[in-house]
């Protein structure tokens, strides 16, 4: 199965990723695990990547494109693949959709994880950083035995300025506004499957098999 998995900021998209790949026995690929194995491995792509990231730039997309083309030509993609990260723009989609063709083959399913607003900021708001372990602990789902305090080395626990609320309401402003246009794209072409990502983690998996399933065939 050839999957893209989308999904704002706190949706637990990287989690989810992991758990789908493996249940259907299909490699995870996000743009971040790519980019790595291209700077470590020295290849000319991540050279050319490496010289835009030492510049504070954006990598171009056509350096990315290429890192994909890569990824998605070795052996283990051959059968299925779960992206993630990728693509973030309607040019990005329409590049990846000639790209499947030249290879023979389609994306089957768009899967779109859907979180309100209000709860990704009370999952990512509630979130307090170690000081000096930098563990990472949650006010209602977490918490440290003695608050402001880590159960793990007694270091004292800070709101990363990630972590604030109006930081995370301009992130999610800004994912709505460049992830619309995909979604519409995925739907038009009849391949996009929204799934309720609030509860268990396990349930959130289950449905996302159970919306997969629809699409298998
Ligand atoms: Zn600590």
């Amino acid at each position: 199965m050839r999957v893209v998995l989308v999904g704002p900021p706190g949706a637990g998209k990287g989690t989810q990723a992991q758990f789908i790949a493996s249940h259907l026995s299909i490699p995870k690929i996000s743009t971040g695990d790519i980019f790595r194995a291209n700077v470590s491995g020295g290849t000319e792509l991540g050279k050319l990547a490496k010289e835009y990231m030492d510049r504070g730039d954006l990598v171009p997309d056509e350096v990315t494109v290429a890192m994909v083309r890569d990824r998605l030509s070795e052996d283990d993609a051959q059968e299925g693949f779960l992206l993630d990260g990728f693509p973030r723009n309607v040019p990005q989609a329409e590049v990846l959709k000639k790209m499947l063709a030249e290879f023979g083959t389609g994306l089957d399913v768009v899967l779109n994880l859907v979180v309100e607003d209000d709860e990704v900021v009370r999952r990512l708001a509630g979130r307090r950083t170690c000081r000096s372990c930098g563990k990472v602990w949650h006010v209602v789902f977490d918490p440290p035995t003695v608050e402001g305090v880590c159960d793990a080395c007694g270091g004292e626990l800070f709101q990363r300025d990630d972590d604030r609320e109006e930081t995370i309401r301009r992130r999610l402003e800004v994912y709505q506004e460049q992830t619309a246009p995909l979604i519409s794209f995925y739907a038009d072409e009849g391949i996009l499957q929204g799934v309720d990502a609030t509860g268990p983690v396990e349930e959130i998996t289950q449905r996302s098999m159970s919306a997969l399933r629809r699409f298998a065939d």
